[in-house]
């Protein structure tokens, strides 16, 4: 690019700003670069920190944990948390079903398919290892009413006491330290209870178990 030198004559009259606009541009541009480039560094730093994991004390644990043990049921946690929560909730008059614990990857990828390639609605948004039920971290659960109906009605108030059954099971799960699909930015699951016990899908996914 050749060098903007200004004509003598200009100093007593300016024709211009100062620089000229194309330098302005191409020094803009560059500048937005490396801020571009410095954002992506810190942003990969932040996310390196984020994903590693210590042991108590504090030394950085293996990205992957290769002896992780096969999952095959519900976490002893979550399954005495998920019969105190049919408990609980018979005390108040409602009665509930846990529809689904544990799920195996390949039960999770037929899930996946449903309302995609296969009949009904969409009922979730994990394919195989990206849910918690493959962990035995969750549960699903549908109220029973005194017939032995099983619902799904948010609304349905069968022990009459003004509140909907739904969320006051809801409630009950949540003291008992689960964390509830219907309070999900976005794609909601109702009827979804989980304990992560603070590891991220990505942890589960790389071997670490609670
Ligand atoms: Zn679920």
């Amino acid at each position: 690019m050749p060098e903007y030198r200004p004509q003598p004559t200009q100093h007593l009259q300016p024709s211009g700003p100062w620089p000229p606009p194309h330098r302005r541009s191409t020094r803009g541009k560059s500048r937005r670069i490396r801020n571009w480039l410095v954002l992506l560094f810190l942003l990969m730093f932040v996310a390196s920190m984020l994903a590693v994991r210590t042991d108590e004390l504090g030394r950085i644990l293996p990205f992957i944990q290769k002896d992780a043990p096969p999952v095959t049921g519900l976490h002893p946690v979550v399954l005495a948390k998920s019969k105190e929560l049919v408990e609980e909730s018979a005390k108040i008059g409602i009665g509930i079903l846990i529809t689904d614990d544990f799920r195996s990857h390949a039960d999770q990828d037929t899930l996946f398919e449903q309302g995609r390639t296969a009949k009904g609605p969409v009922v979730t948004h994990a394919r195989g290892g990206e849910s918690y039920h493959n962990y035995g971290l969750a549960i699903d659960f549908a109220l029973k009413t005194k017939k032995g109906q099983v619902i799904w009605d948010m609304e349905y108030d069968g022990n009459r006491n003004g509140e909907p059954d739904w969320l006051e099971v809801v409630n009950i799960a949540k003291g008992l330290g689960f964390s509830w699909g219907g309070d999900w930015k976005g794609f909601k699951d109702y009827p979804h209870l989980q304990m992560d016990f603070g590891y991220s899908i990505s942890e589960l996914q790389r071997g670490y178990r609670p």
